[in-house]
């Protein structure tokens, strides 16, 4: 199945009001080699079917398209088709993303690899695409979240990264995005930063929605074999927005519905969730101009989610513009509420989720009746292994 199709061929680095590049001067020309290297990339058929082969030998794409009968309800109440994005190579659809990105860095000459991680997810799926290749890659991590993330610490270090406490800070995501920025600038001769969500200065949020295309892409033939014609709504998780993204974008154009499920933590106070569409305000954030999480100064609020990926202040820039035109809903789901979902979805599926999966999982659950009679595709974009730990705890509670 082909992603080159046309979700990289816009080259504006604004969506709307929303996206661009504020970053300090010295980054500029990074950047603008980044944009010529991956739109010069993703017109060359040759460099589209090298990432294709990765994904399906590597990953195991094409992954699958599962109805989840139970879950849906009894009779014919809903078509819910997951598409399965837990079924790839780590677990979750952050590979698709760091195969292309890396495969990127080598047409584009640079051999020394670099991404940020707050939960670990990316750093280890980053660490995989450069053990595959066999180049160094250095993973800066918040010393908070290297305490907390202890087990994807080690299977960096397994898969031959090097893994850089950053105690700058809270010691969290925010912090080490911007200590990897700090080395870009200093070696961006040799440099590639990967990053892990649709977030960022453009070209990023295009580039990572272009990976990730696609799970909308398979998503939409994988539907037309299976059920004829278009589902009427698909669902996905918002952290940074990029499994959202893939699955959405392909579709865009199409009379199909759209769901964006942000965090809804613990409450709705500045600190209690990581609903940055639903509740936030926009603001300049890592390099682009996008809805965030931000007190009266503008300075940045600390997010809050049960789920480690959906635990980020800010989303990205496409789609605070998908909120303003109404192109997509975005609504937001408690901790307690995905935490339940998992709970019953896992036992009546057979698929434990992640529980940022879980949260587009419970959208679902709890709109049951609304639901009646639609086909809705859901992207499952991770699996729940990771978060046994966290399942356990709040079991017991
Ligand atoms: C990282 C992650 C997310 C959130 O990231 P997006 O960029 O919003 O997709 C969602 N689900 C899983 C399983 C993740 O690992």
């Amino acid at each position: 199945m082909s992603i080159s199709g046309n979700s990289a061929e816009r080259r504006d680095p604004f969506f709307g009001p929303y996206g661009g590049q504020f970053m300090p001067e010295i980054l500029m020309p990074a950047v603008a080699e980044l944009e010529e290297g991956f739109f010069s990339a993703a017109a060359d058929e040759e460099f589209n079917r090298s990432v294709e082969k990765v994904l399906k030998e590597f990953s195991g794409r094409p992954t699958p398209l599962t109805t989840a009968a139970r879950f849906a309800g009894s009779g014919k109440d809903m078509i819910l088709e997951l598409k399965r994005e837990d079924l790839n190579h780590t677990g979750a659809h952050k590979i698709n993303n760091t195969i292309g990105q890396v495969l990127l860095a080598m047409r584009m000459g640079k051999r020394r690899i670099i991404a940020e991680t707050g939960a670990g997810q990316h750093g280890v799926a980053t660490a995989t695409a450069t053990a595959l290749f066999g180049l160094p890659c250095i993973v800066y991590m918040g010393v908070e979240d290297i305490h907390r993330q202890a087990l994807n610490v080690e299977r960096m270090k397994l898969l031959g990264a090097e893994v850089v406490p950053v105690h700058q800070g809270a010691g969290t995501l925010k912090d080490a995005v911007n200590e990897a920025l700090r080395d870009w600038v200093r070696n961006v001769e040799d440099t590639f930063y990967v990053l892990g969500s649709c977030v960022g200065p453009h070209p990023y949020p295009t580039m990572v929605r272009h990976f990730q295309s696609v799970i909308g892409k398979e998503a939409k033939e994988q539907f037309r074999e299976k059920h004829g014609g278009l589902p009427d709504l698909v669902v996905a998780c918002v952290g940074g927005g990029s499994n959202a993204a893939g699955l959405f974008y392909p579709f865009i154009d199409d009379p199909v519905e759209m769901v964006g499920v942000e965090a809804g933590g613990v409450g709705q106070k500045p600190g209690e969730h990581g609903a940055s569409l639903v509740l936030g305000t926009p603001g300049i954030f890592h390099g682009s101009h996008s809805y965030l999480l931000q007190d009266g100064d503008g300075q940045v609020v600390t997010a809050h989610s049960v789920s480690a990926g959906l635990d980020y202040p800010g989303v990205g820039p496409e789609h605070s513009f998908w909120k303003d035109t109404g192109r997509v809903s975005y609504c937001d789901v408690s901790d307690e509420e995905a935490l339940k979902a998992t709970l019953r979805f896992t036992r009546e599926e057979g698929i434990l989720p992640a529980l940022e999966t879980a949260h587009a999982v419970a959208w679902v659950g709890l709109n049951r009746e609304k639901l009646k009679g639609r086909k809705i595709v859901l992207c499952f974009s991770g699996r729940g292994d990771k978060d046994m730990e966290t399942l356990l705890r709040a079991k017991s509670e």
